[in-house]
């Protein structure tokens, strides 16, 4: 047998989104003959707008399969400054944009060009895993913040926020409209957020990658707040709003100079983001509008079953969240009846006896100290209506035996 290849240390910093795990058993459960639900990843099964991907072919046809600048196509980008400064009001322009291939690139650019070693970032936990895999990659040290559970959701633990901070602390990191727990701030937060940044002369990085994916009420941007535009980056994402997610198309968004810094490191990465795809994310901004409303009411439906399903099974609560595609239920009851100690046994024994494949809390990120109640994370994107009734019903069947 050949020895190891040695690989570099630094990579032993790096981690995983655990929920591809997740899937990855999903998938063999239903390769041995099984049902499954699937619940666990946060993808869409539902297609690209008609109009996006007309445009798209066009564009291949018209020979848009260059290189393009490393910034993006200054049409995208004019289009881009144009609808963050509708939704949000603010004044960019191009030079505020930096087109990327996804949205999960500018938190990785983010912090490479803001953080030094040994900078302490604020992070969500539970949050999308790749804040911590970064932070700790790039040599930051990740500091988390929690959730709290409130009257109606889930809202962001500013007590804890503002007790991490110190003098080391250089970054913040929120996620409005959160993965996983649809967490959102009220008009307060954002204001208490805000003056925390400022106070502390914190850098920020907005994720924004629900922010148009609501059912009530509007979303607000912690951006709009005094002192946010200077500070702050927004990570824009295709991939959710116009059920995008395999296109890879994405941006940056923030101080002419944090983005002419991510355009260098769009130089030394991918060059740029592919031609053709960015023709899609134009027609996505500038065209048709009715393919990406339609979404919005598939999923609403989604949501109220899903909600109302799981509300009805002994042992779990639920919210329903007004924004964003996941659901975040207390199921500290009925993992206590059902026997099973752990989260593993727990989606073991889910998995095998209902075929309902889900992620937990564990799967974003570890749990802090004081936490006492159980959460699973179901994603509502990638699974069609009667198959949510189906397999929550076995759900409900299984854990009330
Ligand atoms: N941020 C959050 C909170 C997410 O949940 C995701 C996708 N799951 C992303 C960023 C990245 O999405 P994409 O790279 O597809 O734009």
């Amino acid at each position: 047998m050949n020895k190891p290849i040695p690989q570099a240390d630094r990579v032993r910093q790096l981690g995983v989104e655990t929920a591809f795990l997740v899937a990855a058993k999903a998938a063999a459960h239903a390769a041995a003959g099984n049902k499954v639900y699937p619940f666990h990843l946060g993808d869409l099964n539902l297609p690209t707008p008609e109009n996006i991907t007309a445009a798209t072919l066009r564009a291949i046809q018209a020979g848009k399969t260059g290189y393009t600048a490393n910034a993006g196509l200054a049409e995208l980008r004019d289009a881009l400054a144009e609808e963050i400064n509708r939704s949000r009001g603010t004044a960019y322009s191009r030079d505020n944009v930096a087109i990327q291939p996804g949205g999960k690139p500018v938190i990785g650019k983010f912090l490479l060009a803001l953080m030094n070693p040994g900078d302490e970032v604020l992070y969500p936990n539970p949050g999308f895993p790749i804040y911590e895999s970064q932070i700790n990659f790039h040599g930051g040290v990740a500091i988390p913040y929690g959730i709290k559970a409130g009257e109606n959701n889930f809202s962001f633990d500013l007590e804890v926020m503002e007790a991490a901070i110190n003098e080391r602390t250089r970054l913040l990191i929120v996620n409005d409209l959160h993965n996983p727990t649809s967490a959102e701030c009220s008009a307060d937060d954002r204001r208490r957020i805000a003056e925390l940044a400022v106070r502390h002369n914190l850098l920020v990085l907005l994720d924004e990658a629900y922010y148009d994916i609501r059912f009530e009420g509007e979303s607000a941007s912690l951006i709009s707040e005094p002192g946010m535009a200077e500070r702050s980056v927004i990570l824009y994402t295709f991939s959710k709003r116009f059920a995008m997610t395999g296109w890879r198309l994405g941006a940056a968004l923030g101080p002419r100079e944090v983005i002419d810094t991510i355009i260098k490191l769009n130089v030394n990465d991918e060059s740029c983001t592919a031609h053709f795809v960015q023709y899609g994310g134009l027609e996505a901004l500038t065209g048709e509008q009715s393919g990406a409303l339609a979404l919005i009411e598939v999923l609403q439906a989604r949501r109220d079953r899903a909600v109302d399903l799981l509300n009805s099974i002994e042992g779990i609560s639920c919210y329903r969240p007004q924004a964003s595609f996941y659901l975040f239920p207390d199921v500290t009851e009925a993992m206590a009846n059902s026997g099973c100690d752990t989260y593993q046994q727990f989606l073991e024994a889910v998995l095998e006896h209902t075929g309902v494949s889900l992620c937990t809390r564990s799967h974003f990120g570890t749990p802090l100290p004081d936490e006492e109640r159980r959460y699973l994370r179901l994603a509502f994107s990638g699974i069609d209506l009667h198959l949510i009734e189906e397999g929550l019903q076995r759900l409900k069947v299984y854990l009330e035996r």
